[in-house]
């Protein structure tokens, strides 16, 4: 059994959310005195350069308020996160976090040294180069947004422990992981990595207030509220409640249902304690990201059919500025420069359909359209 805190947040008010997170972690039975003299990784989902109200990003009170926490009981909070385009002092800038660790005197991790960790069950990968500072931390407080996601359906505490993975070098697991069961499978083997590192006491805690629905988790999905405060030890857990939250379909989420039967946690709702609000206190219905043909084996997954089957990544002339985040992203090199000066050149012949590109778009400029196939039999 897991046991999982949900508790009612609908507002981002930073006096209102000390006393949220004190509570969310008192229902799980956290000892805080086990932070003095501690060092707490602080990982955010602080995907790219968004304003909070899009809901993409955790909130930055949010940050400021698990921030204060460590601190009132004398932990020394370490902010690690690895944006993947965009450097990371500019997504802290302009979302307005700088000034909260600047404020709270809060050391900013060097990602780029990273340190490795093993699954030694992983069922394909069993080593990563991820961040030093998450490895060495005596505590990690993971703090993921509650949104959907085009590729595996929903993003929570899971997926965001992908973020310890420097920038760019997560696009390129997208390619070796390159069809959604696959990458789905990559985001357990990793998982399994943090589970196993029993040095460590890792604590999830979701920013459910503002999520997203639609084709998360960037710019293209539309924030929506689902008024919720998640937290667990169980990052499987708390996922499997945050989509019930949201109510979407969990057996839907590949991380769920999959992550259960590897051990490492539970997602069945009769195999975890929910303390605090009940889900019936909740009556959200977020829109699921399209679904997509999840086509990974041949012949599905050549060129030709993947073209007729699975929803392609189409920059919009009307919305595209020709930043090129997309260009800089895609682990596949599937973009080149705009032929027509409207919108960057997709060659779909290379395109793995990992949606890096809609995830990054700053625009929102990326549409995803059902192919030829996918469109007529609807
Ligand atoms: S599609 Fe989006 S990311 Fe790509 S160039 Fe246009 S605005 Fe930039
Ligand atoms: S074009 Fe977009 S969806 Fe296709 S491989 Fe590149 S980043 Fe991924």
């Amino acid at each position: 059994m897991s046991i999982v805190s949900l508790i009612k947040g609908e507002s981002y008010d930073s006096s209102l959310l000390y006393h949220q997170i004190e509570r969310s972690l008192e229902n799980i039975r956290f000892d805080p005195t086990g932070l003095k003299g501690a060092t707490v990784a602080v990982k955010p989902n602080l995907l790219t350069t968004a304003a909070p109200e899009k809901g993409i990003t955790t909130h930055p009170e949010f940050l400021r308020a698990v921030i204060k926490f460590i601190k009132a009981y004398g932990g020394e909070p370490v902010l690690v996160e690895c944006p993947a385009f965009i450097p990371l002092e500019k997504v802290l800038a302009k979302g307005g976090y700088m000034e909260i660790l600047l404020e709270e005197k809060v050391r900013i991790s060097d990602t780029k040294i990273t340190a490795n960790l093993r699954n030694e069950s992983g069922v394909k990968y069993k080593y990563f180069h991820v961040a030093e500072d998450l490895v060495k931390a005596d505590y990690i407080f993971n703090l993921p947004k509650l949104k959907t996601h085009s590729l595996t359906y929903f993003t929570g505490a899971v997926k965001n422990l992908f973020g310890s993975i420097h920038g760019l070098e997560k696009s390129k697991w997208h390619i070796r992981a390159s069809s959604a069961p696959e990458f789905i499978s990559f985001l357990l083997d990793l998982y399994g990595g943090w589970y196993y590192l029993q040095n460590q006491g890792t604590v999830h805690i979701m920013d459910g207030i503002l999520g997203l629905e639609g084709e998360g988790p960037g710019a293209s999905g539309k924030p929506k509220a689902a008024n919720a405060i998640i937290a667990g030890y169980d990052a499987i857990a708390v996922d499997s409640v945050a989509i019930r939250v949201a109510g979407l379909d969990l057996k839907r989420s590949g991380v769920c249902i999959e992550g259960e039967r590897r051990g490492y946690g539970f997602s069945s709702p009769d195999k975890i304690t929910i303390a605090g609000n009940s889900l019936s206190d909740f009556s959200n219905s977020f829109v699921p990201p399209k679904s997509k043909s999840m086509v990974s084996a041949w012949p599905f997954n050549s060129p030709f059919f993947k073209n007729l089957l699975v929803e392609k990544p189409v920059p919009q002339p009307e919305k595209c500025t020709l930043c090129y985040q997309c260009r800089g992203i895609c682990p596949a090199n599937a973009i080149d420069k705009s032929s027509d000066g409207k919108v960057p050149s997709y060659d779909y012949s290379k395109c793995i359909r990992c949606y890096c590109c809609a995830e990054i778009c700053p625009e929102a400029a990326i549409e995803l359209k059902k192919g030829v196939v996918a469109r007529l039999i609807g």
